[in-house]
């Protein structure tokens, strides 16, 4: 089955009773027994529901692993796997990572004993460097929010390999639609299902997806024994979601590249982020390991604060708002906004400005988007 195949019909048919072609919503806490050894697969719904399952089984498909476990947050997906590890364990993970995923390893989970390096990701040495006896995760995010680094996700796994780690890559940016992490020996991804999978910005969630079995079963149990599941409602709405992410995709990526050309030959436009760029450190590694160059970028403007101010609030199709990865671009400041869980310093170190811009490319006509940003960067 190919890949926009299985986004329509994996995990979908769940009605025998009456053969409805849509997944039913099952909302229930609870699921009657035949007897008090036989139940129909389902018992409560935080350990298990007919709805959530469904999805479980698409994005499972999609990314080719052996089991998903949908939860209520990208950020829940996150705790969960961090239930991997215990204390005196070592995590590498890069220094521009997402804002909260950043605050929860400094501020949460390095509370509770593990230990995190954050490096540059792109440096294999330095990656190299970072490891000690106790590390047991390598964790990948790439391309990176909102720099669009990209990291090597087949050099980091044989990293990994040779040092008795887990790989763990958040996959949130490119969807696997453009990026399948599993096939250069990724062990589990990690998904914000808020952004691409859903689509449409009306639902938080998020997805662990692991490559083979002994992992699979942890997680599931941690799944269950944290409660982290989403709800039924909330399931359904992201299967819905997933059934148009390919054309989606598409439609995204094709804004973006569009907008980056405009962008980087823009007189007030001092540097442009986008992978797609044959300017980009690394467009050739991006081509090599994702299908697309996916729909995120950010720019640096010419001049300070104030002129990205004045970009952010001049715009009619652009969105201020965060979050990213919905039919409807958005733009965003880094610096109070997405990345205000970061230290300053952490935000120069990682490369972010005052003077950056984040762009969510969204599926509208191309021609809008370039003459609305442009005319905001044209004053600003
Ligand atoms: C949004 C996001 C998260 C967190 O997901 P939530 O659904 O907001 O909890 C994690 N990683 C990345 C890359 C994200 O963009």
């Amino acid at each position: 089955m190919q890949f926009e195949t299985k986004c329509v019909h994996v995990g979908v048919d769940k009605d025998s009773n009456y053969n409805s072609c849509i997944t039913p919503i099952y909302p229930t806490s609870t699921f009657r027994w035949i007897d008090v050894q036989t139940n129909k697969g389902f018992d409560y719904t935080r350990s298990g529901n007919p709805t959530r399952r469904a999805l479980e089984e698409s994005i499972a498909a999609l990314e080719g692993g052996v089991d998903c476990r949908a939860t209520c947050t990208g950020m829940s997906a996150i705790t969960c796997v961090m239930h991997l590890f215990k204390p005196g364990d070592h995590i590498i993970a890069g220094n521009d990572i997402y804002g909260g995923s950043y605050r929860i390893f400094t501020n949460v989970f390095s509370h509770l004993g593990i230990k995190f390096s954050l490096v540059n990701m792109r440096d294999l040495a330095a990656v190299r460097k970072a490891l000690t006896p106790e590390t047991k995760c390598l964790w990948i995010e790439t391309p990176s929010n909102p720099l669009l680094n990209i990291v090597d996700i087949a050099a980091i796994t044989q990293i990994a390999r040779e040092s008795g780690a887990i790989t763990i890559a958040d996959n949130t940016f490119l969807s696997p639609y453009l990026q399948r992490p599993f096939e250069f020996g990724v062990d589990i991804v990690v998904h914000s299902t808020t952004k691409y999978l859903n689509g449409h910005s009306d639902v938080v969630g998020g997805a662990v997806v692991s490559r083979e079995s002994a992992l699979a079963e942890r997680v599931g149990y941690l799944h269950n024994a944290l409660g982290l599941g989403c709800s039924p409602f909330d399931a359904w709405l992201v299967l819905r979601g997933i059934k148009t992410l390919g054309p989606r995709m598409e439609a995204h990526q094709r804004g973006a590249m569009a907008l980056a050309k405009m962008l980087s030959e823009h007189p007030k436009v001092e540097r442009v982020y986008y992978p797609g760029l044959t300017t980009h450190p690394q467009h050739e590694l991006a081509k090599r390991q994702q299908k697309g160059f996916g729909a995120m970028l950010s720019f640096d403007v010419k001049g300070s604060r104030a002129q990205a101010e004045k970009i952010l609030t001049g715009t009619r199709y652009f969105q201020l708002a965060e979050s990213l990865g919905g039919v409807e671009s958005l733009m965003e400041y880094p610096e109070t906004m997405s990345h205000a869980s970061m230290t300053a310093d952490a935000r120069r170190e990682a490369g972010i400005s005052e003077r950056t811009i984040r762009v969510s490319v969204g599926i509208e006509n191309p021609d809008d988007l370039i003459a609305d940003l442009k005319a905001a960067v044209d004053v600003a």
